[in-house]
């Protein structure tokens, strides 16, 4: 992996900012294939938990309406 500002070889991708020339890199290159496709699982994860909750909350409040219509609970 090669810095894309001074094109010269990275010898840690752990670091934020390229060795040689300073500058920022971006997270594509510090992450390798493997963190990258783990770090889409987890947000995809994350999504698919949020789209769930979601439809829970909106199940709730059409539940809480429907009773609501019927003159509260008994
Ligand atoms: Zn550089």
């Amino acid at each position: 992996m090669n810095c894309p500002h001074c094109d010269r070889l990275l010898y840690s991708r752990s670091r934020p900012t390229c060795g040689y020339c300073g500058a920022v890199l971006p997270a594509e290159i510090l992450l390798s294939d493997a963190e990258r496709d783990r770090i889409k699982q987890e947000k995809a994860e994350i999504e698919r938990r949020r789209v769930i909750d979601k439809e829970k909350e909106e199940k709730r409040k059409k539940e809480e309406r429907k009773r609501n219509d019927m003159g509260g609970p008994i």
